[in-house]
């Protein structure tokens, strides 16, 4: 498993009882990286895509370099308050308090065709509060894809009982 093995687990951080799924150590490594860009863009070959949405930070990696190759625009999808224009914004529940992601309200138009991106997928709060977003501005949201999905965790069954399809390249079982 070349790409699974390129990712560090630190376990306790950053509070204990979390496994920390840390991809730093696959962005790092010149063929992990071009490795885990090109098995993401494998699926949607032949898909028509308008915008990539990455979430802050490390979709931000991986959608800017999905996008560059996919020759499509890219959205940042936000943690609340970064955003220097107008936004439009969903609030999410952590598991104590909630967080939010913004987007600016000019990045996606009405009909564009988004494809979201991020790391990992865990409870599937944040990629459900950004779908939300995606289409709250008249997007569509062709798919979902993550480097890592925690199937415990049944983020991905859900965004998928929603209908939305989510590919992802590798899971840790546990949290
Ligand atoms: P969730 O909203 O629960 O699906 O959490 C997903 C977001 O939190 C992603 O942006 C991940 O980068 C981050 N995240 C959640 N759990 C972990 C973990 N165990 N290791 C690394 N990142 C995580």
């Amino acid at each position: 498993m070349p790409i699974r093995s390129r990712i560090r687990t630190i376990p306790d951080y950053p509070k204990p009882g979390i496994q920390f799924r840390d991809v730093t150590t696959l962005f790092q490594d010149a063929t992990g990286f071009r490795l885990a860009v090109d098995e993401l863009l494998k699926t949607y070959q032949g898909v028509a895509i308008d915008k990539v949405a990455g979430i802050e930070a490390r979709g931000f990696v991986l959608g800017g370099a999905m996008a560059h190759q996919f020759e499509c625009g890219f959205v940042p999808v936000r943690k609340r308050g970064k955003l220097p224009w107008q936004t439009i914004g969903r609030d999410y529940a952590l598991e104590y308090g909630t967080d939010r992601v913004e987007i600016h309200v000019d990045a996606i138009a009405p009909g564009e065709r988004v494809l979201l991106v991020d790391d990992l997928i865990a409870t599937g709060g944040t990629a459900q509060a950004a779908v939300d977003l995606i289409e709250e501005a008249q997007g569509i949201v062709i798919g979902c894809c993550f480097l890592i999905d925690l199937p415990d965790l049944g983020g991905s069954r859900r965004l998928e009982a929603r209908g939305y399809a989510v590919h992802s390249l590798c899971q840790f079982e546990g949290e």
